[in-house]
């Protein structure tokens, strides 16, 4: 039994952090029950804060010895609960490593701590003419850490990739505490591309305690638009078009009207509230040419029924527009108590297809679903909004978001675009892969993650059942 074993290893977390880096009490536990995906919530039994990889690799080695479940945490922002500690356990939450611990813009690369948030390793690069390049919405709050975990993509994904094309190299505690490093400040490593393993891996193969990461280029100059339009349609197909005519913008997002109105509510930039749809275009590059990619996407979006394509005409346009896209999320606080964002990808061309269907799906379970997302890489987030408190609700919720997921597999689409399988689809990986597929994938883990305490019940599914089918079988049953 667990619970007999938890007040040694508690005494002995707290010999070894200090009472104030270990949680043991439920009140204080109840912050870390669930991440951003709040339908399924379990209590871990203690939280710990190290502030080292040594630290770290003594935690993982005093669980394996009280043999209790562990598993990292960076903000906690993960929409697929990543972070949930399905039979409790203890939890290492990584957001005092919060270093930057070295920067080399001659070689293009720095060195972080998993708990870095996202966006600041940006702005400590302003000015040098580099930047971090992977930038999810919530960039604002989320590590560095999760980022390698769930290979995080992003707005800017379309041009520069996710994750796992800028990390060059990753420092790990493993399952047994042992500290490895898989890769490093060079290139092209020889051998395995072990860092492109652990990228991805969300959290089940080993704990990342430092990264070194990829720095790029700032580009020379930007062109930001607004193609309004009042057809979800025209838009989806002005899409299609701009890509079809080889032009790659750095980003090109899409909000739907119902979005719409809880963005404009929050930041007032003046979006037209009876569009059904607008794009948010980014191109960068040299300043030379910009111009002409601007106006041709302006003629693209024109001749695809848009009724207006506005530019961001100052520095302040631009970053209030980015500020309303990336909080758009955030904003949706105005519209319900709680919300589910699902994670979909379809190919492009499908999008008109899958939009009309998730709407179908909304009023037949009688949720409302708004939309905001990387349209250019055909990754849908659809917003479920709900109140979690009401038991019914969170049933129709649990339907409809199964139902989507079903039909974009069934457009040739995948579950999920970059938050990751988490607990919250588990029971979609044997739709997605052969018995064969996972069987190999369980064999990677097994060689990382031996006994199957770091992170267990996440990512591949358990034989027999899920983790989660096991833990609320009602709930399950009920989809
Ligand atoms: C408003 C909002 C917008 C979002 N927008 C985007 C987006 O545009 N793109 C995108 O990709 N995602 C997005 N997400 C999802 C989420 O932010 C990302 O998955 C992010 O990478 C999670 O980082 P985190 O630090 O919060 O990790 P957590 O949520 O704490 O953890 C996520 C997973 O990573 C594991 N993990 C965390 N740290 C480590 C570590 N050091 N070593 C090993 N495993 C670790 C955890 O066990 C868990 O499985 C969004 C989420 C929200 C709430």
């Amino acid at each position: 039994m667990i619970a007999l074993r938890l007040p040694k290893l508690i005494d002995e977390l707290r010999e070894l952090l200090g009472r104030e880096r270990v949680l043991a009490n439920h009140a204080e536990l109840l912050v870390y029950e669930c991440d951003g995906f709040v339908i399924e919530k379990n209590c871990p039994d203690a939280v710990v804060f190290p502030a080292s990889t040594a630290e770290v690799s003594a935690i993982v080695k005093l669980c394996n010895e009280y043999d209790v479940p562990f598993l990292p945490r960076g903000a906690g922002t993960s929409l697929a609960g990543g972070c949930l500690p399905v039979d409790g356990g203890v939890m290492i939450v990584l957001t005092k490593m919060n270093r930057i611990l070295d920067i080399q813009l001659r070689d293009r690369y720095a060195i972080v701590e998993p708990g870095v948030v996202n966006v600041w390793l940006t702005q400590k690069l302003k000015g040098t003419g580099y930047h971090y390049a992977p930038d999810p919405s919530s960039q604002g709050a989320c590590t560095i850490g999760g980022n390698v975990a769930t290979n995080s993509g992003g707005p800017h994904t379309l041009k520069y990739g996710v994750t796992v094309n800028h990390v060059l190299g990753v420092e790990c505690v493993l399952a047994d505490g042992s500290i490895v490093q898989l890769g490093g400040p060079a290139e092209d490593a020889a051998g395995l591309d072990m860092p492109g393993i652990m990228v991805g891996s969300e959290g089940t193969l080993a704990i990342a305690t430092r990264v070194w990461v990829r720095l790029t280029r700032d580009p020379q100059g930007y062109r930001t638009m607004l193609g309004v339009f009042d057809s979800v349609t025209d838009a989806t197909n002005a899409i299609s078009a701009i890509i079809a005519a080889g032009i790659i913008p750095a980003a090109l997002e899409m909000m739907d009207q119902g979005i719409l109105e809880a963005v404009e509510a929050a930041f007032h930039f003046g979006f037209p509230l009876d569009a059904q749809a607008i794009l948010l275009i980014e191109v960068d590059g040299l300043e030379a040419g910009l111009d002409q990619q601007r106006d041709r996407i302006s003629s693209l979006c024109m001749s695809n029924g848009a009724r207006e394509v506005r530019q961001a005409e100052t520095i302040q346009q631009r970053q209030l527009l980015w500020k309303s896209r990336k909080q758009a999320f955030g904003a949706v606080g105005r519209l319900s108590p709680s919300y589910c964002t699902q994670d979909g990808v379809v190919p492009r061309t499908k999008l008109p297809e899958i939009l009309a269907t998730i709407s179908e799906i909304g009023r037949r379970h009688a949720i409302r679903i708004v939309n905001v997302f990387h349209a250019g890489d055909g990754n849908l987030h659809p917003i479920l909004l709900f109140d979690e408190r009401d038991e019914d609700q969170v049933r129709r919720v649990l339907a409809a978001s199964e139902e989507i997921l079903e039909a974009c597999i069934a457009c040739g689409g995948s579950v999920t675009g970059e938050h990751g399988i988490g607990v919250e689809k588990l029971n979609f990986m044997p739709k997605l892969f052969t018995a064969d597929d996972l069987a190999t994938m369980e064999r990677l883990r097994q060689a990382f993650n031996p006994l199957g305490r770091l992170s267990p019940k996440k990512m591949l599914p358990t034989a027999g059942a899920c983790g989660m089918e096991q833990m609320h079988p009602g709930r399950r049953a009920a989809v």
